[in-house]
């Protein structure tokens, strides 16, 4: 078999990310991180992972952070351990990737939906307190998702939610080192959640995850639900429970890379403001990620015409993608027949939303060859 010239010619010169460029960058600093752990014999929940979650919760500026598997069982352990008992409901965006909503549904909670705001994207106070007011008490908690790496209005939406007597849950795993008035992404709610897969912008060799929360009695429950459930060994105190470590390599490998994180947001951040200013003018509005309110996790633009756009960018070795095409509340797997929400932002935005390349290690000529895709569009 043999690869054609055209073939060839679609490969993208421009990927969407590339978690081996990071890797081969910090190669000598990994492998002593992993060398260590090898040598150590310990491979869960040892040095590595409670050194983590110390640097980790200093960082944040919280008093805990728990180590889990993945930033899905982070939202599924953080929602089980904040949400009033007699509360069945979870308010949550339609239009961030469907991540709390079937975190929600793990924990036994129907989903239930605020639009967003046409100017960021998230969730505000106004659009969780008119959902609030429809939801007729059953919502026991709001996640706030900080999409893109925009840091949401988590201060305002939790004074809404204390008023309601409903707990907040910040979804942070697209924007660790965000920082909004009231703190960095992750410090606002009663709990959070992050997520270190290798794409984010603090990422692991694999999956990971973490709860952030100030509260000692949710760090507790959130501590026994990761492991079974346990008080302590083998006595199963509560049901819920499940097995949600992260791991000594991946704990090892997140401490090389927490001290690069400033930094790398800061090189995201530049890579946005080239792009919008390419853009300017163009089928493309790319949306800005200033100020450190954003960590520019995707460069994301709104378009009319995307898949003119698309095709355009991707036959100029452009890679793109969409976050997200398919609402929550439209997905085959959570469609209530009847019960039809209306979000009219949240649609309008997913037919319109278009990604961009963004990560830390593009290099100076990836950036040039979009800029370049991105005023030929003009
Ligand atoms: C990636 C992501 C998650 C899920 O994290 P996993 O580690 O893949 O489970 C949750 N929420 C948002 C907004 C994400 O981008």
């Amino acid at each position: 078999m043999r690869l054609s010239t055209s073939w060839s010619a679609c490969v993208p010169v421009v990927p969407f990310n590339s978690p081996g460029r990071a890797s081969a960058a910090q190669e000598v600093a990994l492998a002593g991180a992993l060398d260590r752990v090898l040598k150590s014999g310990w491979y869960v929940h040892g040095p590595e992972h409670e050194a983590f979650e110390r640097e980790f919760a200093d960082y944040l500026g919280v008093q805990n952070v728990i180590g889990v598997a993945s930033g899905t069982d982070a939202l599924e352990l953080a929602l089980k351990s904040v949400t009033a008992v007699a509360k069945n409901a979870v308010l949550t965006a339609a239009n961030a990737g469907a991540y709390a909503t079937t975190a929600a549904h793990r924990a036994g909670f129907t989903p239930y939906y605020a639009d967003v705001e046409e100017s960021t994207l998230c969730l505000s106070a106004r659009t969780v307190e008119e959902a609030l007011a429809r939801s007729g008490g059953g919502v026991g908690t709001v996640v706030v998702t900080h999409l893109y790496g925009r840091m949401a209005p988590a201060r305002e939406i939790r004074d809404v939610c204390r008023r309601h007597h409903v707990a907040l849950v910040e979804d942070c795993a697209q924007a660790v080192g965000a920082l909004g008035d009231g703190g960095l992404a992750g410090s606002i709610g009663d709990a959070a959640a992050f997520s270190f897969y290798p794409t984010k912008n603090l990422a692991a060799l694999g999956d990971g995850g973490a709860v952030a929360t100030d509260r000692d009695d949710v760090a507790r429950r959130v501590r026994q639900l990761r492991q079974y459930g346990w008080s302590r060994k083998y006595t199963v105190e509560l049901t819920g429970g499940a097995n949600s470590r992260l791991d000594e390599i991946q704990a090892a490998v997140l401490r090389v890379r927490l001290p690069l994180l400033e930094r790398q947001n800061l090189r995201r951040r530049e890579i946005v403001a080239r792009f919008v200013k390419a853009a300017a003018g163009g089928p493309l509005n790319v949306l800005r990620a200033d100020g450190p309110g954003h960590v520019a996790h995707l460069c994301v633009g709104l378009t009319d015409q995307r898949d003119a756009v698309r095709a355009l960018l991707n036959e100029g070795g452009i890679a793109t993608d969409v976050h997200y095409p398919v609402p929550d509340h439209m997905q085959p797997a959570f469609l209530v027949p009847g019960d039809v929400p209306s979000l009219p932002v949240t649609e309008w935005a997913a037919s319109r939303v278009l990604s961009l390349p963004c990560f830390p290690e593009m290099t100076e000529e990836d950036i040039e060859h979009v800029e370049r895709a991105l005023r030929a569009l003009t």
